[in-house]
């Protein structure tokens, strides 16, 4: 049986139509790596590199960094490995030298980034060290404006400078922007132009589109990713991003709820990164329908006023599935 269950994991998943779909791995540490495989990942989606933090607060060297990142790679060549720049700050209360009223709008993410060069310098040139195997991608947290991108952009240009007069071998990775802010979904056409891919973070786009502490329990019931607002971002986003040539995947928690897929299918998404043990149950549910049909709940989806609504149609698509 469990030879069975893996030549199935492995197996591509296709759409009952035959349109190719990719699931990837949401990984926090590189251990997880032989176990994404038995699961059917196509490789690291997601490497949540804030997890690399010592003791929870202090950065890790860059010699350590490139150890770390070249096993990663080398592991999975040739499948890639996506790599998030340190998410600090916010909900991820780690490296917090000042205290803050309302972290979650505060100094996090790239924003620490910008303003800390020894950290992000370090991790720039880990990465770059480590992609002798040419599949390290770099992902940019929390981003809010194009100036963020092209700050990025200028260090690892410098950095690409200086290591192309060293000894050392490596290639520059493809630059990607997390969409997980709602004043990046505005500007999406603009970021799609500027970037070699976006991955968009649905647990944040939530929790800022709606106003909802994604860790509050309080309200949690109010953290709803089917919200109409939701799903109407995440459509501009995945069109625009696929009329503007850009490359897109989704990183939230939402790729693994079987009731969102046949939606963002439907929006033209083809490219996932989840929680690995989730992969197999989404390669099966995807082989049970056609895009055709996913395009007719799109749009239905789209024009429907609230989140209950939404999600009786998302079920009844569901039960109808042969
Ligand atoms: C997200 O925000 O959806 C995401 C994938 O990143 P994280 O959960 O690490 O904030
Ligand atoms: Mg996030």
């Amino acid at each position: 049986i469990e030879a069975v269950a893996s030549k199935l994991a492995n197996a591509p998943a296709v759409t009952k139509c035959g349109i190719r779909l990719h699931f990837y791995s949401n990984i926090d540490v590189k251990e997880e790596i032989p176990s994404i495989r038995s699961a059917g990942a196509e490789g690291v989606g997601l490497f949540r590199s804030e997890n690399l933090f010592i003791d929870n607060t202090k950065p890790p060297r860059e010699t350590e960094q490139t150890e770390y990142y070249r096993e990663m790679a080398e592991a999975l060549n040739p499948e890639p490995l996506v790599i998030r720049l340190f998410d600090i700050g916010g909900d991820k209360l780690i490296y917090s030298p000042i205290s803050e009223p309302n972290p979650n709008l505060g100094w996090r993410g790239i924003r620490i980034l910008i303003d800390v060069p020894e950290i992000l310098d370090a991790q720039l040139r880990a990465i770059l060290k480590a992609n002798g195997s040419e599949n390290i991608q770099i992902l940019l947290p929390m981003i809010s404006s194009l100036d963020e991108i092209m700050a990025i952009r200028d260090t690892l240009e410098k950095h690409v400078t200086e290591l192309d007069k060293s000894e050392i071998r490596f290639t520059k990775p493809e630059l990607g922007a997390m969409i997980e802010i709602p004043a990046a979904v505005e500007i999406i056409d603009e970021i799609t132009k500027a970037v070699d891919f976006i991955s968009i973070g649905t647990n944040d786009l939530t929790q800022y589109t709606l106003a909802v502490d994604r860790n509050n329990e309080i309200v949690q019931d109010l953290f709803d990713k089917f919200h109409p607002a939701i799903l109407r971002q995440l459509h501009r986003i995945i069109t625009t991003a696929c009329s503007n040539n850009c490359r897109v995947s989704l990183c939230g928690d939402m790729g693994s709820d079987p009731l969102a897929l046949p939606f963002l299918v439907g929006c033209g998404l083809k490219e996932f990164s989840v929680v690995s043990a989730d992969i197999p149950q989404l390669k099966a549910l995807a082989r049970r329908f056609t895009v055709d049909e996913t395009r007719e709940l799109v749009k239905d989806c789209l024009s429907l006023p609230t989140a209950s609504k939404i999600k009786d149609r998302l079920k009844k698509f569901q039960a109808n599935l042969t």
